[in-house]
C-alpha cells in the first residue's frame, strides 16, 4: 500500500508492507510515475510472506530505509554483518511514534502469530487542531482492548475483513490451517471485523475500506452483507472493498491532504 501526502510542498510517500516481486513493484508505482528511489521509507507490519516479501533486499539495491521491528527483521539483521549489500533499517517499537516530514507514524502491537507483529496510525498535523488521522489494520486473530483503544478517533481506516466464518467452516483448507485462521492469533473474519467497526464507533470515519480478503474463504459480497447487518444501510453503502488487482484510491487522503 501507497501512502503519500504533502510537506512544505513537497510530495512524500511510503510503502506500507511489500508483497510484489521488485518487478510488479517497479510496475505499479510507475503507473503513479514513481520510482522506488522516490520513497522514503519502506514500512513493515510482519515477516509473512505476503507483507515481507523480498523488501530488505529491493530496499538495499535501492538505497530506501525499511522500517520494522527487530522481531519482524530479525533473521535479516543478523544475517547483515555479513552481507555485501548493506540495508538502512529502522527500529520500530509497538507504543512509539516516529516522524517523518510531518508525518507521525505510530507502530501498535496487534495479537497475530508473527515474531513482534505491528499495525499503524498515521497522524498528518496539517492543521493542530484537527490532524488527519489514519488507520491501517489487517493480520490479527481478535480485536484487543489495546487496539481498540489506539484505533479509536480515526478519520479514515482500513480494516481486515479475512474470511466468512461458514465459508472457513466449508473450504477444503486442512483442519489446522482453519484453526490457525479462525484462531486468536490468525486473521479477523467479516464479523470480528465489523464487531470492532462497532467498538471504535465507526460512524467517525469518513473512509472504511475493508482489505486482506481471503479468496477461497470470503466474498465482497458476504463482507458487504455483514456489514449491512451490524452497522446499517447507510455504512455498508459507503464501505470500499479493497481489490488486490485494482488496488483503490485513499480518497480521503487525496482530498483533505490535497
Ligand atoms: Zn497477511
Ligand atoms: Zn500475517
Amino acid at each position: 500500500m501507497l501512502l503519500q501526502w504533502t510537506h512544505q510542498a513537497k510530495t512524500h510517500q511510503i510503502l506500507l508492507d511489500c508483497g510484489f516481486s521488485e518487478r510488479e513493484l517497479i510496475q505499479r508505482l510507475g503507473m503513479r510515475g514513481l520510482s522506488i528511489e522516490a520513497l522514503d521509507a519502506i514500512l513493515i507490519t510482519h515477516e509473512h510472506g505476503d507483507h515481507l516479501g523480498k523488501a530488505p533486499s529491493i530496499a538495499a539495491r535501492h538505497g530506501v530505509e525499511l522500517w520494522s521491528t527487530f522481531g519482524t527483521l530479525r533473521p535479516v539483521l543478523i544475517a547483515q554483518a555479513k552481507s555485501a549489500m548493506p540495508l538502512r533499517h529502522r527500529r520500530l517499537r509497538a507504543g512509539e511514534s516516529q516522524d517523518l516530514f510531518g508525518m507521525q507514524i505510530e507502530a501498535v502491537a496487534v495479537p497475530h502469530d508473527a515474531s513482534e507483529p505491528v499495525q499503524f496510525i498515521f497522524n498528518l498535523a496539517r492543521d493542530k487542531a484537527l490532524p488527519l488521522r489514519l488507520g491501517v489494520l489487517t493480520d490479527l486473530g481478535h480485536a484487543s482492548a489495546h487496539v481498540i483503544a489506539r484505533f479509536k478517533g480515526l478519520d479514515a481506516l482500513v480494516v481486515e475483513a479475512n474470511h466468512d466464518v461458514q465459508l472457513l467452516e466449508q473450504s477444503g483448507y486442512p483442519a489446522s490451517l482453519k484453526k490457525r485462521v479462525g484462531g486468536d492469533w490468525g486473521h479477523l473474519s467479516n464479523d470480528q471485523s465489523a464487531a470492532l467497526l462497532q467498538a471504535i464507533d465507526a460512524a467517525s470515519l469518513s473512509c472504511v475500506i475493508a482489505a486482506h480478503l481471503s479468496r477461497q474463504n470470503n466474498h465482497p459480497d458476504r463482507v458487504r452483507s455483514t456489514m449491512h447487518q451490524r452497522l446499517g444501510h447507510a455504512f455498508a453503502q459507503r464501505l470500499i472493498i479493497a481489490d488486490q488487482h485494482e488496488g483503490f484510491d485513499w480518497q480521503l487522503a487525496d482530498k483533505k491532504a490535497g
